[in-house]
């Protein structure tokens, strides 16, 4: 779960965290009144968008007064910035800026620890700082069990050589960041800028933060953040049907029977060298409704080139699943060629009717890798 700056800031702040005075709204009034209500200016109009690089698109201005802010606020609401429209925008106190640092904490898979990363260099794109000057980003590695304790955090804020102003105020706020990941349940919280003011206050300019969306049970207040989630609009019409399904970029539609079996292929389709579009298990009875629910999702995502149906038959059956496929291809109009790979129980009595249906955009192959690398190859690398 993704959260808005604004819910980032409200989720720190909670933990102690200090972050600018200001309110979230969705009209130009509404923003003059947040402003009027924080009482000094300027104050920034920020766009509430999950992407980064607002600033340079244009959706962060400073306002010096109300007609500025009336301003901003009806250039900035309705915005694009790269795909997504500007529905909310956050209105805070302007700070002044001596010094931009970066922090964020998330998990290390490989190493099975939580990893921290800080760094002088921040207020650009952290990828950036670790392209020119990887030795710029101090890193710790902290094991769950043990913690982030004051010691090991002021020594990682020396490591990263910030200005000795900002060394008790990081180190403080370090500490609140990890207790804000640990207990909030957070996949990634992120600061970036973290800045030093001229009069010596550390503080957070930025907030994105990755939400668990597996522990709302353990946080109740957390639906309000699913109320926002920005959905992709494939997976929306796929779990309408009830379908497992998770988009992707690529060309190549995925449909399969199992979780295991539909991660497979979308392995087997990146192996030899394709570009899956999605992940999608229709589970165990792949009768020809479920096949043409998940056929018209796969059909409506423009991306799609090619679409491999990868089926293996346990207690279905390969020739109900074959019966399957053609009935949902007689009320599906499908725009791409579709290759299947069908296995396991009744395959042979399956294929078999596949056989009659075959055509240059309708292809059967007895395995995965074959199939694979058909679909690939229809799909155009
Ligand atoms: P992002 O571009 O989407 O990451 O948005 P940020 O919230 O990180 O803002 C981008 C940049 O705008 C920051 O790095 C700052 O340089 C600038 N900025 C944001 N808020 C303020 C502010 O209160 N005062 C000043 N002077 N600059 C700000
Ligand atoms: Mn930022």
């Amino acid at each position: 779960m993704d959260l808005f700056e604004y819910q980032g800031k409200q989720f720190f702040a909670t933990f102690g965290i200090p972050v600018s005075p200001g309110d979230v709204t969705t009209t130009v009034d509404g923003a003059v009144e947040v402003a009027e209500r924080i009482g000094s200016y300027p104050v920034v109009v920020k766009a509430q968008v999950q992407v980064g690089g607002r600033g340079k698109a244009g959706g962060i201005k400073l306002a010096n007064d109300a007609d500025e802010v009336r301003t901003h606020a009806s250039n900035i609401l309705g915005m694009d910035i790269k795909g997504h429209t500007v529905e909310r925008i956050w209105i805070e106190q302007a700070s002044d800026i001596a010094k931009e640092y970066y922090a964020s904490f998330t998990l290390d898979r490989s190493a099975k620890k939580h990893l921290g990363m800080l760094s002088a260099q921040g207020g650009v794109e952290i990828e950036a700082v670790a392209e020119s000057d990887p030795d710029a980003i101090a890193k710790v590695w902290i094991d769950p069990v043990d913690g982030l304790t004051e010691a090991a955090a002021r020594a990682w804020v020396a490591e990263a050589k910030l200005d000795p102003d900002a060394t008790e105020g990081t180190v403080d706020i370090l500490q609140k960041l990890y207790r804000a990941y640990v207990e909030g349940d957070a996949d990634l919280v992120e600061i970036n800028p973290l800045i030093l003011t001229p009069d010596g206050r550390v503080h957070a300019l930025d907030a994105k933060v990755t939400l668990d969306g597996n522990s709302v049970f353990r946080h109740p207040d957390y639906e309000q953040y699913e109320a926002t989630q920005e959905r992709d609009e494939r997976e929306t019409a796929a779990h309408e049907k009830g379908l497992q399904y998770v988009g992707l970029d690529g060309t190549v539609g995925i449909i399969a029977n199992g979780a295991g079996l539909a991660m497979s292929t979308v392995d087997i389709v990146s192996q030899v060298g394709g570009q899956p579009a999605n992940f999608l298990d229709i589970g165990g009875g792949a009768n020809a409704e479920v096949m043409a629910g998940a056929l018209e999702v796969i059909n409506n995502d423009p991306k799609v080139k090619a679409i491999f149906i990868n089926i293996f038959g346990g207690i279905t059956k390969g020739d109900e699943v074959a019966n399957g496929i053609v009935t949902a291809l007689g009320r599906v109009d499908i725009g791409s060629p579709i290759v299947i790979r069908l296995d396991g129980t009744n395959a042979e009595e399956g294929r078999a009717i596949l056989a009659d249906h075959e055509s240059d955009t309708f292809i059967s192959k007895p395995t995965m890798i074959e199939a694979a690398e058909a679909v690939v190859a229809l799909a155009g690398k």
